[in-house]
């Protein structure tokens, strides 16, 4: 990391003292600014600038690019007392604003935090006995002077805590003499994990998957993918490639899929290391994240776990991005900047000459791909750890041996539920839809209940009596009567939700103790005290949504029954089949982790389709050769590459006129790069918030640059006017 001091280095250039700062808001390009006299900057120095009447976030980006005379420059407010970005993040900016066409600043905004970031620790009050005793004693006063005998300094709050005396009895003894206050650094935000803490005793074929990443050296890049089945144990393997990364005395970054999961995996951590690892995620205060942040940067921080945007922490020596669960498309953001933290973690690992290990049990198509190809190690696991089995699973014909009219469970599944709380196992029913039904509509007039402001149905969430729609939020209470036709009494369910199927099991299985688990309901708190209830055994039916598919382990689990297989296969998404591949593994894969050999049953209307195929004979090799051969036929990711762009207006036919318009505009690309252009057309979901929403969807080839095509496409394209916006998604992992 060298950060070149600019004064020495802008010598004899347009003056010493401009330079370009790079502002955290929406704009392009970097801009001068003047260095006042006595404010040393370099490169990668967090800085605040005047920006028309603003005050905004910068950071020093380099030399001046262009040459606007000194006097009609501003100066730089001030330089933060915090450790200049490195380099290596600084080009990752740049890296991502470049290929996802968002604006640098945005991207550089998802870097830096508020400025109370960038200042050191606040030192804490603590107060201690002085040894005077007050002239008048009383028993509180008395109480905390028994306290803190100990002679240790204690917080204001601790000792009201521990005494019960009321703030302005501790206030008192300080005016009198009794006590003292001072101030203190605050303890470090984590301990040092140690890499030698516990260590678990691999198995051989643990030991060989260890082997195989080692062969990355801690100091070089290199990406592996630790490809084995659920439960092989790939956690433990990652925490040893975590330990060398700490023993090289580098900082290692662990990212996680799902917020829900990393109460556990901090748990986990901490046995393994001996001490918790810095978080990062959203259930966090602002005040929290900035400590995190200034702490990461100032290098306090070895291992971090955390959500996404954990990869965007200024780490001083990032030399590990592990990356669990790498085929979740929860990595993918798709507001403001469209970027696949799996794709940009490889980037910045490339950067800092870091390693990377993708872990999934169900790996994407893409890394399966790089893994066949050779650029990414691979790293297979297939069996499970210890005596634990791979689930036995059957497809359950939904033409043949449906349900009866009015429920959800097929009579084959039903029995099976039924010999199993006999014999005491724990069941989970999986349906991968929040509510009780996708759709209410009047049995008099046959209306269908609509969001007024998107082309959504309405989801029935009885358990809070509303009507909801799933893509802006909007939310009524459910009417009494047809809203338009006034029947009474009228409305209907059509399809199942996961509240319709826990209605259906308490009627057939009144006797199990059965829990719903759902996002939307009660939070992560309380799905997590569900969890450990769930692996301690409290409960005989487990009724949930993906939020119960990924990770847990639940050691009394032994049938699956998954309602609706085909649930994923319906939309035009080019993924569909993978999603569905992966969210079946994952959910079946939750049964008997333990000793006895698990079994799953899947309710599906297409049992020869090849998804349904790889899943009962449990041929995952079959799913990958099928699925990498059809994405080749059709010029598809990791074949070939896509750009999304929604053109979205007030009015369909500004929306609609404009996409034409770019359509007309699109620049011709040499033949090589086989460039396709679908669309305009509406949008599948035509209308989110009250915007109408057009779709245009180009395929390119591998090699050709389509980042850049898309960009000079939309420079030269007709103008964005009024309330029109055109959003750019490089490598869309969602077709709505
Ligand atoms: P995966 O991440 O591949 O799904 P895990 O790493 O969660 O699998 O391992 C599955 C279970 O086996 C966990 O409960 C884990 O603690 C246990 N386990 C894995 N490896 C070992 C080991 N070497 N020694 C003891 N327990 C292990
Ligand atoms: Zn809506």
């Amino acid at each position: 990391m060298t950060q070149t001091i600019l004064r020495k280095h802008l010598m004899g250039r347009i003056s010493a003292d401009i330079v370009s700062v790079m502002v955290s808001v929406a704009v392009d390009k970097p801009y001068s600014y003047r260095v006042p006299d006595g404010m040393d900057v370099c490169r990668g120095s967090v800085v605040q600038v005047p920006l028309g009447p603003r005050k905004v976030m910068g950071v020093v980006w380099g030399e001046p690019k262009d040459q606007v005379a000194h006097n009609r420059l501003k100066d730089i407010d001030l330089a933060f007392d915090t450790p200049p970005l490195t380099d290596e993040l600084m080009a990752l900016v740049d890296w991502i604003a470049k290929y996802t066409l968002a604006q640098p600043g945005m991207v550089l905004r998802g870097v830096l935090r508020s400025p109370e970031a960038f200042g050191e620790d606040k030192p804490i009050a603590v107060f201690r006995f002085t040894g005077e005793l007050p002239d008048r004693m009383t028993s509180a006063r008395q109480r905390v002077i028994d306290v803190m005998q100990d002679g240790f300094a204690w917080q204001k709050r601790a000792l009201v805590g521990e005494t019960g005396v009321s703030p302005s009895v501790i206030e008192g003894m300080v005016k009198l003499g009794v006590l003292e206050q001072s101030f203190v650094p605050p303890p470090p935000i984590v301990q040092p994990p140690n890499p030698d803490h516990a260590p678990l005793q691999l198995n051989d074929e643990q030991k060989a998957a260890l082997e195989l990443l080692r062969e990355h050296k801690p100091d070089e890049f290199g990406v592996s993918l630790l490809d084995g089945v659920t439960g092989s144990g790939k956690t433990e393997v990652f925490f040893e490639a975590v330990a060398d990364c700490l023993r090289a005395g580098r900082q290692a970054v662990i990212l996680l899929p799902e917020i829900a999961l990393t109460h556990t995996f901090l748990k986990r951590f901490e046995d393994r290391f001996g001490a918790r690892p810095g978080e990062w995620h959203s259930d966090m205060t602002p005040v929290q994240r900035a400590r995190m942040w200034r702490s990461v940067a100032r290098g306090k921080v070895q291992a971090v776990v955390g959500a996404r945007s954990a990869l965007f922490l200024p780490y001083p020596d990032l030399g590990l991005i592990v990356i669990d669960e790498e085929h979740d498309t929860a990595f993918k953001q798709a507001d403001r900047v469209n970027y696949h933290a799996r794709d940009m973690a490889v980037v910045r690992a490339h950067l800092a000459k870091a390693r990377v290990i993708l872990s999934s049990a169900t790996p994407s198509v893409e890394s399966r791909n790089n893994a066949d190809q050779g650029r990414y190690a691979h790293v297979k696991m297939l069996g499970r750890f210890a005596d634990a089995k791979m689930p036995d699973i059957t497809a359950i014909d939904m033409k043949e041996d449906g349900p009866e009219k009015g429920e959800w469970i097929a009579p084959k599944l039903a029995r099976e539920i039924f010999s199993a709380l006999d014999k005491k196992e724990q069941v989970l029913l999986f349906l991968n839809r929040r509510g009780y039904a996708p759709l209410t509509l009047c049995r008099d007039c046959g209306y269908q209940y609509q969001c007024p402001d998107c082309s959504a149905w309405l989801v029935d969430h009885r358990f809070r009596g509303v009507l909801q729609c799933h893509h802006c939020g909007h939310e009524v209470q459910k009417p009494k009567t047809c809203k338009e036709c006034g029947a009474e009494d009228s409305l209907i369910p059509i399809g199942p939700g996961i509240e319709r199927i826990a209605e259906e099991a308490a009627r057939r299985f009144p006797e199990a103790r059965r829990v719903i688990l759902s996002s939307d309901m009660g939070g992560i708190v309380a799905a997590r005290e569900r969890f450990e209830e769930i692996a301690r055994g409290d409960y005989d039916l487990i009724i949930g949504t993906q939020l119960v598919a990924k990770g847990h382990h639940f050691p009394k689990l032994n049938l699956v029954g998954v309602l609706d297989a085909d649930l994923g296969l319906a939309h035009g998404d080019p993924r569909a089949a993978e999603k569905t591949f992966q969210i079946l593994t994952q959910v079946t894969g939750r049964a008997g982790r333990t000793g006895k050999a698990g079994r799953a049953f899947l309710q599906t209307y297409v049992p020869e389709h090849a998804v349904m195929q790889a899943m009962v004979c449990g041929d995952r090799e079959a799913f990958y050769t099928h699925e990498l051969r059809a994405r080749e036929a059709a010029g598809l990711p990791p074949f070939g590459r896509l750009a999304a762009l929604i053109i979205s207006a007030t009015e369909h036919d500004v929306a609609f006129g404009h996409a034409r318009g770019l359509a007309v505009m699109a620049p011709k690309a040499p033949d090589e790069a086989k460039l396709k252009l679908f669309g305009p057309a509406d949008a599948p979901v035509a209308m989110v918030r009250g915007r109408h929403r057009v779709r245009l969807l180009v395929q390119a080839d591998k090699q050709f640059d389509l980042s850049g095509y898309v960009r000079y496409w939309l420079n030269e394209g007709p103008k964005v006017t009024g309330n029109l916006r055109v959003q750019v998604d490089i490598d869309p992992m969602s077709f709505y």
